[in-house]
């Protein structure tokens, strides 16, 4: 007997009243459109609802510590579990925080030693960086340290009496300066370069010596140190948080991070280090990629660890299926992309024994090559089988394969959408009458008239991470996209083409600014040429209406809503009583043109601003919009509630209209429905054919069908990627023998 979870009447957003059933204990997965009303009825409503059910259950003291939920608006949601919600927000954290403690797997890695480790070292907290025990006490467990950085602050070129310290404090006739000057162990007017290795060691690092100085006429025997014991005993080894914002930025530039000499970045002491199972220690099976450390783990056969070792493999295999095996324990989790941070998120859970709980996930799918979508959706599987309920947003034909409900959003985008068009079994949607239904029916050719290339942009010996100095011309005037499965090498290489070819356009997911006083208007610039048409028509100022100006609602700053900030978690959010979300004083909204008022118009979407407007100066950013799907945004939505894709495409918009430019984009496709993605390769057509080049990283097969020239990399991830597997044109790919990308496009063709 399948179990439902009840809703009924939901109006967050654009829903329309909507009223649904969830299977429990089922995989759900939620189609539709961008801007359809996924979000809005899987998180903002099911999950929030969840979450502010879950609080209610808390004392009134306990509650004080939790953050507060406002109620959807929603009349009944019935039969909810604990939401937990996987997203695709990075995993924050400090340089402390990386992936085996986040995972608890470093947790178990410790144990390991604490019982098998030869010679013996201790308990388990002897094996963590994060314990006064374990850490190394010269980084104390950072495995960097900071220090001057010597081709910053000398100018070798130079004298002392020429200035060649070079930080301000450091300066000629100042006090520090005066050191070195009258110690005289230098000739001030030798050039540093031409210093003897003895007067070397002098400058850097003292001579212990008191150096007698006249300073403001009197005399001071001032101890002698060198520039790097000085600069290290007066900056680095203070607080930074104490000192002003211009020390800390003069601070950062004369300095930088290297590796600790003392434990070679591994973060732990002596004692740590030297304790040993199959001859290696615990900081080089953490530095060792988890597909490699279950291997490595399986030559460990001493009875007495042998469940610590078994639940160690089953969750490193959870790593590697899930396409994570590039990754290494020790790799710091903010270094990790969105994608990557959904992921690892997702192996934390799958090893926790709850069960009976509801998993939200944002477009798990993010960030993974076909190969591995596949067995991220066996991960979805295997968590609804321990007795979960999934919830799943997500476009991915593959991932919508696996659901065992689907439901279907839509018809359209914003004030179009918000009905449930379909619910039901997969089968059922790839024969509805829906965007979605008719997406998955469809099959896209192979483009085979490319594009020729204008020239080239080269990339000499890119050796960075896992890169095998590769050469590569990304060729110009085409749309060039980069392929490959995670962890391959994509973002490394388009990282060190952004070092050789710094004046490239980056669009990326970023946040476009986090003042919640930016909205689409004023960011693409709509909102001037908006005001100045309300001017004209009342014969009034312009800056009447700004939100900025005194013609605002005082109350709300011209905001409309009122925000309340929580100590941590999302803060709370409510109309502005006095304007009542209008925005504006009642002699602004006194205004109108052509009937409407500057807040009527601030709430048309991109779409219906198009149609009343028929000035042309705002037509090509209306037009942008739409071409790039945001056409459902209204104007005056603020920035600061856009998904990351949402963000990416309103760059996008914006970019539009210049030429002779290098566009570089990091998966353009997130959070776009398969319809959406057909008009976004016509708006990278349109780039390139205005002169443009544009340089795409995607795992969407129609995207990578679209492509002019390919740039496949792999084989796989890790130290098994790295290098160019093929680069030509999207029908060259297909004969490929081994490449996974032209294994799936065969597929995907056939
Ligand atoms: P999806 O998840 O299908 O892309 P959403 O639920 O995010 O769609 O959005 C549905 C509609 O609600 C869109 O028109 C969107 O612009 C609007 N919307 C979403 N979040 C907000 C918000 N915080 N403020 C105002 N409008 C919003
Ligand atoms: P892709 O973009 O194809 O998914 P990446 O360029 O992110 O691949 O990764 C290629 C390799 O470089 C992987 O082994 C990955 O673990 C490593 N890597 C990527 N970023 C970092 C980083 N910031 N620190 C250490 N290793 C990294
Ligand atoms: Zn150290
Ligand atoms: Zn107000």
């Amino acid at each position: 007997m399948t179990e439902w979870i009840e809703v009924a009447g939901a109006r967050e957003n654009n829903l329309k009243n909507v009223s649904l059933r969830v299977p429990k204990r089922q995989i759900t997965v939620f189609t539709g459109v961008s801007g359809s009303g996924k979000s809005s009825l899987v998180f903002d409503t099911i999950a929030a609802e969840a979450q502010r059910q879950l609080n209610e259950t808390f004392t009134a003291f306990a509650r004080n510590y939790l953050p507060r939920y406002g109620r959807p608006d929603v009349d009944l949601i019935e039969n909810l579990s604990a939401a937990i919600i996987v997203d695709q927000r990075r995993l924050g954290g400090n340089s402390r925080s990386t992936v085996g403690t986040i995972t608890d797997l470093y947790a178990l890695l410790r144990l390991l030693f604490s019982r098998a480790g030869r010679p013996h070292a201790g308990y388990s907290n002897a094996f963590s960086f994060n314990d006064p025990q374990g850490m190394c006490p010269e980084c104390e467990g950072l495995g960097r340290v900071v220090t001057v950085d010597l081709d910053r602050f000398l100018d070798r070129s130079r004298s002392l009496n020429e200035g060649a310290l070079l930080h301000p404090g450091f300066a000629v006739g100042g006090m520090h300066w005066g050191v070195y000057a009258l110690s005289g162990f230098f000739d001030l007017d030798k050039r540093l370069a031409d210093y003897s290795p003895e007067e070397w060691r002098a400058l850097l690092y003292g001579a212990d010596a008191k150096v007698p100085l006249t300073w403001q006429g009197g005399t001071i025997n001032a101890k002698y140190e060198g520039v790097v014991e000085k600069f290290t005993r007066l900056y680095i080894k203070r607080d930074v948080s104490e000192m002003s914002e211009r020390n800390q930025e003069v601070v950062r530039r004369f300095t930088k991070s290297v590796t600790c000499e003392a434990c070679g970045g591994a973060r732990l002491n002596p004692a740590a280090l030297e304790s040993r199972v199959n001859g290696l220690n615990i900081a080089e099976m953490a530095a060792m990629e988890a597909e490699r450390l279950v291997a490595v783990l399986g030559g460990v056969t001493e009875p007495s660890v042998a469940p610590v070792v078994a639940s160690l493999r089953d969750r490193l295999s959870d790593l590697v299926a899930i396409g994570l095996g590039y990754l290494s324990l020790d790799r710091e989790t903010t270094t990790l992309s969105g994608g990557e941070s959904q992921r690892v998120k997702m192996v934390r859970h799958l090893s926790s024994s709850l069960t009976d709980m509801m998993y939200v996930f944002d477009e798990p799918s993010v960030g993974l090559h076909p190969r591995d979508v596949h067995r991220m959706t066996e991960l979805l599987v295997k968590l609804r089988d321990k007795g979960n309920t999934v919830l799943v947003v997500e476009h991915d034909p593959d991932v919508i394969a696996c659901a065992d409900h689907v439901v279907d959003l839509g018809p359209q985008a914003g004030s179009g959408g918000g009905h449930v068009v379909f619910q039901g079994a997969v089968e059922g949607l790839r024969r509805a009458d829906t965007l979605t239904g008719r997406c998955l029916r469809l099959r896209r050719p192979l483009k085979t008239a490319v594009r020729r290339p204008t020239g080239a942009l080269r990339v000499e010996d890119a050796s960075a991470h896992n890169l095998k100095h590769l050469t590569v011309d990304v060729p110009t005037g085409v749309l060039t996209v980069i392929t490959g499965v995670a962890g391959a090498g994509k973002s490394t290489l388009t990282g060190v083409f952004l070092g050789r070819h710094p004046d490239t356009i980056v669009i990326d997911q970023s946040a476009v600014s986090t003042s919640r006083r930016s909205n689409i208007a004023t960011y693409t610039g709509l909102l001037d040429e908006i005001r100045r048409l309300f001017a004209r028509a009342n014969g009034v100022s312009p800056s009447l209406f700004s939100t900025n100006s005194t013609g605002a609602c005082p109350e709300c700053q011209g905001l409309g809503v009122i925000y309340t900030d929580l100590a941590f978690m999302d803060g709370l959010k409510t109309v502005c009583e006095v304007c009542a979300g209008r925005r504006f004083k009642p002699d602004v909204l006194a205004h109108t043109l052509r009937g409407r008022t500057i807040a009527d118009v601030l709430e048309m979407t991109a779409a219906e601003a198009a149609d009343f407007f028929p000035e042309k100066r705002l037509h090509p950013v209306l037009r942008a919009l739409t071409e790039v799907g945001l056409d459902y945004i209204t104007l005056g939505q603020p920035l600061s509630t856009l998904s990351g894709g949402e963000c990416q495409r309103v760059k996008l918009a914006t970019e539009l209209h210049r030429s002779a430019r290098v566009y570089l984009l990091d998966e353009p496709t997130t959070g776009l429905h398969m319809s959406d993605v057909t008009r976004l390769l016509t708006t990278l057509d349109r780039l390139v054919d205005e002169g443009n080049t544009v340089v795409v990283v995607e795992h969407d097969l129609d995207v990578v069908r679209h492509a002019d020239w390919i740039i496949d990399l792999g084989p796989e991830g890790g130290a098994k990627g790295g290098e160019i597997l093929f680069q030509g044109t999207p029908a060259g790919l297909l004969s490929h023998p081994t490449s996974h990308t032209a294994r799936h496009l065969r597929h995907d063709l056939s």
